[in-house]
């Protein structure tokens, strides 16, 4: 058994801010190759059979990095939307707790996503019962592996906007904000009963 390429949930050509063509290497390729790796890598070790998540918390060098690119880009791809969304409550009321407001949390998450140095990710973390946390990690770095629990992530690495927006992160950023599937967010949350 061996990973393979997980299905985007719009058509390519919908999301707007970021371009077909940008998809095309984004998904196809470097997701691809991120899979591909990772199965050559698993191929008669000890994690054949164990889940990208278990792999992610458990491996380290080349392994680790490919098996979390796996797993960050197809979360990235979830949480992204051709339509503007927007928080439901539950959401909308965990932001007002740890923000000033969703206009807050943007400029917040905006400006971690613009400072973040080099290739990362930059997320949006539950850190326990109503604790939210903006994060930057670098290259594949996940949260989960620090004990967070993502619920929001943009890609930073050049290849993830580099074709639409070449230099400009800024506005990348921006748009990513207004293309949130919100409703994914919400699924993500962890109940810590
Ligand atoms: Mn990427």
């Amino acid at each position: 058994m061996s990973f393979t390429l997980p299905a985007l949930k719009y058509e390519k050509s919908a999301l707007g801010f970021i371009s077909e063509n940008t998809l095309n290497f984004h998904h196809g390729k470097h997701l691809q190759t991120y899979i591909d790796t990772t199965n050559k890598l698993v191929t008669g070790s000890n994690y054949e059979g164990k889940s990208l998540l278990e792999i992610m918390t458990t491996s380290s060098g080349p392994l680790f990095n490919n098996a979390a690119q796996s797993w960050n880009h197809e979360f990235y791809f979830n949480c992204i939307s051709p339509e503007t969304k927007a928080p439901n409550d539950k959401v909308l009321a965990l932001i007002n707790e740890n923000f000033e407001s969703l206009d807050d949390f943007k400029q917040k998450f905006a400006a971690s996503a613009v400072s973040n140095f080099g290739s990362g990710w930059t997320w949006l973390v539950q850190t326990g019962p109503n604790k939210l946390k903006i994060m930057n990690t670098s290259n594949a770095a996940n949260p989960i592996v620090d004990g967070f629990t993502p619920i929001l992530v943009v890609d930073v690495w050049e290849h993830a906007y580099y074709l639409d927006y070449q230099n400009r992160r800024a506005d990348y950023v921006k748009d990513f904000l207004e293309h949130i599937d919100w409703d994914f967010v919400a699924s993500q949350l962890r109940s810590y009963e």
